[in-house]
C-alpha cells in the first residue's frame, strides 16, 4: 500500500487543522507520528528538508545500550537502551541484526580510579586516562546483567593476548586482553525510519505527513507552514505543538517566537571505505575503542565497505555540517593505531558524512560526557489558534531508544488532549518486520512462494532490501499493466520498475531522497554520472519532472555529493534525453 496520499503538502493545507502537530520527521519525531496515529489522534508531521535527512542519517548505525554510559553514571538509559535494542532484534528483524563487537585493551587497570572521578568532573581539558581491562571487566559484566531477558545476545567474553590476535590476527600486537560482547547494527537507518512512518499513515487518513515543509512561523492564527520547494505558505492550527527538530530544536523554538536555550549538540562524523584489506582485518566484528584522546570510536564492516568514526566537536547549528580534512586525519590514525599493517589512505573513502548530536546544553562539560538521557521541555502556548495550546520540546533522545521516547512522548501528549492510550508499540513489529521468516526453512518458504514472478533469488535479495513489505515490491514489479521490468543500465543490483515503485510510493521529491535514503546507492560509493542521469528518466515521469527540472536535480545532486559527501563524479552528458 502507498502512503503517496495522505504525504502531500496539500493533503495538510487543505485540512489546516490536527490535534498534534509535530515539527521534525528524524526517527523521533516519526516514531512520536506512529504512536499517536495508532491511537487514533488527529496528527500532522511535517519535515523541512527529506525524513530522515538529519542527525538521523548520520549515525554509527548501532542499536546499542551504550556501554560506555556506565561511566557517565546513566544507567537508567544503559537499561533503558538495552531493553529497546533486544526489543528491536525482535519487531525489527529485518534491519537490527546482532552486531559482535570487540575492544582491543592496552592496559589492565589505567582509569579504575579516574573514571568515577570523570563521572564527578567531566570538565572540558580534564587529563585523559585510558580505561583499562579492569574497568571495561565490570562495565560488561553491568551490560550482560541488563541484557538477561531469555539471551537475546550472548554473553561477553575476555581474551588474553595470544588467543585474542589468533582471532584477529592483523590487531595492533601491543594489546593485552580483547573483550567482546554483542550490541545490535542497522544496515539501513533510513529505510526503518520509513517504515516507522508508513505505520503511522497506514493507521488512517487522521495521520498525515509530508517532507519539504518546514515550521517559518508563528501567530495568533496558528503556525506558519512552507513548502520548501515551491515557496507555498499557510497557517496550520493545532492544540499541541510538538518539537521534535533534534540539534535544531532551538533554531524551531526562535522561528516559532519562543526563545529556548536548550540545546547543545555536538558533530560527528563518519567516512565509508572501500578497502578490501581492511574489512577482512575487522573480522565481521565492529571494533570498538577507546583512541589516544580518550574519545570512542569505531570501524565497521558495513555492506561490503568500512565505517570509521565517530568524532565529538562543539557545533554553531547556524554553519554547515561537514566531515573536515582534519577528522578525516584522525580517523585514520586511530585505524593505524588498531590495525597498524592496514594501508588506509583517501583513495579508500567512497562517501562521508557528519550530523550533530541532539544533546542538552553542557556548558564546560567535556562533549564525551555530556548526557544521552533525554527529556521533555512543556510550555503553554496562547498562540497555536486553539485555547489552552501547549509547545513541548524533545531535548535529546538517541536512534536506540525512538519506540521508548515516543511511548513517553505522546503519552504527555495523550494526557494534555484528555485521551486514553488504547494501544502499545512495546512487542508490535514494524513495517517489513511483521511476519518475518526468523529460521532459514521459513525464508526458504517465503523467498519460494514469491519467486514465481521475479524468481527466488531476486525475491531473496527484496526480502533481505524490504523485509516482508517486499511483497508489495514483488507484487508492483509484476504487475502487467507496468512497463517491462529491467536493471538499471548503471547499477544492475536495481531495476527500472523498483525505482519507479520508491518514487511513487515512498514520498520522493527530488533525486537525491533515492540515491541518500531510499537506497544505499551513494552510502557505499556507487553512484556516477551515468547513473544520476539513467535514474532522472525513470523517476521523471513518475514525479512530472520536465526537462528544467531533470537538469536541476542534475545539478543539486552532483553539488550536495560534492559539497556535503566528498563525492566527486565525472562530467555531465549533454547528447541524451534530459534536457532535451
Ligand atoms: C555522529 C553521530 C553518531 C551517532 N550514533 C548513534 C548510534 O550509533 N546509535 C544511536 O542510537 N544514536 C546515535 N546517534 C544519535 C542519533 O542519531 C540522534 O540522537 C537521533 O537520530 C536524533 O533524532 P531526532 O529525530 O531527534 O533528530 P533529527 O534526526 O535531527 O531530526 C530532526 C529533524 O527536524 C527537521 N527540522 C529542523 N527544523 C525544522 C523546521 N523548522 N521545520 C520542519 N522540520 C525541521 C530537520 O530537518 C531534521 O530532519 C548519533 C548521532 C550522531 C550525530
Amino acid at each position: 500500500m502507498s502512503f503517496q496520499h495522505e504525504q502531500t503538502p496539500s493533503a495538510i493545507s487543505d485540512r489546516p487543522r490536527a490535534q498534534v502537530l509535530i515539527i521534525g520527521a528524524g526517527i523521533n519525531g516519526i516514531a512520536t507520528f506512529r504512536d499517536l496515529a495508532l491511537q487514533g489522534v488527529d496528527v500532522v508531521l511535517v519535515e523541512k528538508n527529506d525524513y530522515v535527512s538529519g542527525a538521523s542519517s548520520a549515525s554509527s548505525h548501532m542499536i546499542h545500550g551504550g556501554v560506555r554510559y556506565l561511566e557517565n553514571g546513566e544507567f537508567r538509559l544503559v537499561k533503558e537502551s538495552v531493553e529497546e535494542r533486544n526489543s528491536l532484534l525482535k519487531i525489527a528483524p529485518h534491519y537490527v541484526k546482532p552486531l559482535q563487537t570487540t575492544i582491543p585493551i592496552f592496559s589492565a587497570f589505567s582509569g579504575v580510579m579516574a573514571a568515577p572521578l570523570r563521572f564527578l568532573t567531566h570538565k572540558q581539558g580534564a587529563k585523559h586516562v585510558e580505561r583499562g581491562a579492569l574497568l571495561i571487566k565490570i562495565g560488561m559484566m553491568i551490560y550482560d546483567a541488563f541484557s538477561r531477558d531469555g539471551g537475546t545476545v550472548p554473553r561477553h567474553e575476555f581474551k588474553g593476548r595470544t588467543k585474542a590476535l589468533a582471532a584477529l590476527p592483523m590487531l595492533n600486537p601491543g594489546l593485552k586482553y580483547t573483550a567482546t560482547y554483542y550490541d545490535a547494527a542497522m544496515h539501513d537507518p533510513e529505510r526503518l525510519a520509513l517504515d516507522v512512518l508508513r505505520d503511522g499513515l497506514e493507521a488512517g487518513p487522521h495521520a498525515r505527513a509530508a517532507n519539504y515543509v518546514e515550521a517559518a512561523g508563528m501567530n495568533d492564527t496558528g503556525v506558519l507552514l512552507r513548502n520548501t520547494i515551491t515557496g507555498e505558505e499557510f497557517r496550520f492550527e493545532a492544540d499541541v505543538v510538538v518539537n521534535t527538530s533534534g540539534p535544531w530544536t532551538d533554531l524551531t523554538n526562535e522561528v516559532l517566537g519562543q526563545p529556548s536555550t536548550f540545546m547543545g549538540g555536538t558533530k560527528g562524523s563518519h567516512v565509508v571505505l572501500d578497502n578490501p584489506e581492511l574489512l577482512a582485518a575487522t573480522g565481521g566484528r565492529e571494533i570498538f575503542f577507546e583512541h589516544e584522546d580518550g574519545r570512542i570510536v569505531l570501524i565497521y564492516p558495513l555492506k561490503g565497505r568500512v565505517l570509521v568514526g565517530t568524532t565529538d566537536l562543539e557545533h554553531d547549528m547556524t554553519q554547515p555540517i561537514r566531515c573536515t580534512e582534519e577528522e578525516i586525519d584522525y580517523f585514520f590514525d586511530l585505524v593505524a593505531h588498531v590495525f597498524p599493517t592496514v594501508t588506509v589512505n583517501r583513495s579508500h573513502i567512497v562517501f562521508r558524512f557528519a550530523g550533530v548530536r541532539p544533546l542538552p546544553r553542557h556548558d564546560d562539560e567535556a562533549p564525551g560526557f555530556v548526557s544521552r538521557d533525554y527529556r521533555i521541555e512543556s510550555r503553554p502556548l496562547p498562540r497555536t489558534g486553539a485555547a489552552n495550546g501547549t509547545l513541548l520540546s524533545l531535548v535529546g533522545g538517541k536512534w536506540t531508544t525512538f519506540r521508548a521516547l515516543a511511548e513517553n512522548l505522546s503519552t504527555d501528549i495523550l494526557k494534555l488532549l484528555g485521551l486514553p492510550r488504547t494501544v502499545s508499540t512495546e512487542g508490535l513489529a514494524i513495517g517489513g518486520g511483521r511476519d518475518w521468516p526468523a529460521t532459514e526453512a521459513a525464508t526458504l518458504v517465503w523467498v519460494t512462494a514469491h519467486g514465481d514472478e521475479v524468481g527466488v533469488d531476486r525475491a531473496a535479495a527484496l526480502l533481505a532490501r524490504y523485509g516482508t513489505r517486499a511483497s508489495e515490491v514483488i507484487d508492483f514489479l509484476a504487475d502487467p499493466a507496468g512497463a517491462p521490468d529491467a536493471p538499471l543500465a548503471h547499477n544492475a543490483a536495481y531495476t527500472r520498475r523498483e525505482i519507479e515503485f520508491l518514487a511513487s510510493t515512498e514520498g520522493v521529491v527530488r533525486l537525491l531522497d533515492v540515491l541518500l535514503r531510499r537506497t544505499s546507492m551513494a552510502f557505499v560509493g556507487d553512484v556516477t554520472t551515468p547513473l544520476i542521469e539513467e535514474l532522472t528518466l525513470v523517476v521523471a515521469p513518475v514525479l512530472g519532472w520536465d526537462a528544467g527540472r531533470r537538469a536541476e536535480e542534475i545539478e543539486l545532486t552532483r553539488r550536495i555529493l560534492s559539497d556535503v559527501h566528498g563525492v566527486e563524479l565525472g562530467p555531465v552528458s549533454h547528447n541524451n534525453a534530459l534536457v532535451s
